[in-house]
């Protein structure tokens, strides 16, 4: 098999190669612009494999996606490639608008060309799988699970976007029969997550010693999921998933976001105690809330564990152990990230963090 993988530079999609190059005989396209957010060296555990390749692309650019898809000739088109980042998004939308609306009616209209030049079997088997968000179903009140019935509500022009991307790949699916799958997952975390994200973000700042911004009084609720369980996921779905189905995905591990930031700081206690024996949670502070911020996000994954028998092999505990220990032992790979973000802060560039 041969999957293409956009945004397979990023976080997700990083752990999706990784794991494709490790564990399957499959050959992977990563197509990425690498933006900010897109690091190569999370590839580099890969990048001597043969059956791993690179092309330097950006997904709005339908000519070169074209291009790349007839060079490579997949069987599945995994679509990751977006602006991820929520403060960015209320910053500055556009960003959200071209990559993740424009971005995917280009990934669409060029895999659709792909699609249409396929020999009749090849036709039947190919998939175009969106990577997608539960933040699309808006906000729940202290009850309740988002199920892929649950009607669309986004409130944050990342959720717009990324909402207005799966419609498309829906309508993709029912107008021209474009063989489609979307799933939408909640929060991940895991290994080489940019640290603008909330779990590295905190990691990096408690280990600087920095004040650790926690949203409001930090009641806000999460689901989350380790990137690896995520990844699984991902594969079971474009090899399994019914064509023209969605699947919510979700760790069943519902946390406030000040649970999340304690037992991080209780974690890091442990593993790298401060030098003056205090505990970090003495550097947690509260910061005026994000506008619009959702209350509460928790994902009904039934239908995939019953129809693919995919479940997540780590509790957060396990998967956050593990994270904060990769951080602890792969300071070389967001070090120079962090003072890079610090260097365009000074500069002006950058006011999401
Ligand atoms: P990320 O920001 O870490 O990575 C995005 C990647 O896309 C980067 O490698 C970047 O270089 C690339 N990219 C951005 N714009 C591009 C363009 N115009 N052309 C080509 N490449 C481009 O994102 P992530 O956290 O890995 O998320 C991947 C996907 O999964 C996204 O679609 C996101 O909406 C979705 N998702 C993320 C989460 C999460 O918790 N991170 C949860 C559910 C769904």
């Amino acid at each position: 098999m041969r999957i293409f993988v956009t945004g397979g530079a990023g976080f997700i999609g990083s752990a999706l190669v990784r794991h494709l190059i490790r564990n399957t005989g499959y050959e992977v396209l990563v197509y990425d612009a690498l933006t900010y957010a897109g690091t190569l060296n999370a590839l580099a555990p890969v990048a001597d494999n043969l059956r791993c390749r690179l092309v330097h692309g950006d997904i709005r650019d339908g000519t070169a996606v074209l291009a790349a898809l007839r060079d490579f000739r997949p069987d599945i088109v995994t679509h990751l490639a977006a602006e991820s980042h929520v403060d960015r998004s209320i910053d500055g939308p556009g960003a959200f608008i071209d990559t993740n609306v424009v971005g995917t009616f280009t990934m669409l209209s060029a895999a659709r060309a792909y699609w249409l030049d396929l020999a009749p079997a090849d036709r039947a088997t190919f998939r175009f799988h969106h990577v997608s968000t539960d933040e699309v179903f808006g906000s729940l009140g202290p009850t309740g699970l988002f199920t892929e019935n649950t009607p669309y509500d986004p409130r944050s022009p990342y959720s717009a976007s990324k909402a207005a991307s799966d419609h498309l790949v829906s309508a993709w699916g029912h107008t021209y029969d474009l063989p489609v799958l979307i799933t939408n997952c909640s929060n991940n975390y895991g290994p080489y997550h940019f640290p603008e994200k909330m779990i590295p973000l905190m990691i990096v700042k408690a280990l600087a010693g920095e004040t650790l911004p926690v949203y409001g009084r930090g009641e806000n609720v999460r689901d989350w999921l380790f990137v690896d369980d995520h990844v699984r996921a991902l594969q079971a779905v474009f090899e399994r998933g019914k064509p023209g189905r969605r699947y919510n995905i979700g760790g069943n591990a519902e946390r406030r976001n000040i649970d999340v930031v304690e037992t991080l700081c209780a974690t890091l206690d442990r593993l790298r105690p401060r030098q003056d024996g205090r505990s970090y949670v003495t550097q947690i502070g509260f910061v005026a809330d994000r506008p619009g911020h959702d209350l509460r996000y928790a994902i009904d994954a039934t239908r995939i564990r019953d129809e693919l028998g995919w479940t997540p092999r780590e509790s957060f505990e396990t998967g956050l152990e593990m994270t904060v220990c990769w951080y602890l032992g792969n300071e070389a790979w967001w070090r120079p990230i962090v003072a890079a973000q610090a260097a365009d802060i000074r500069r002006g560039l950058n006011n999401a963090m």
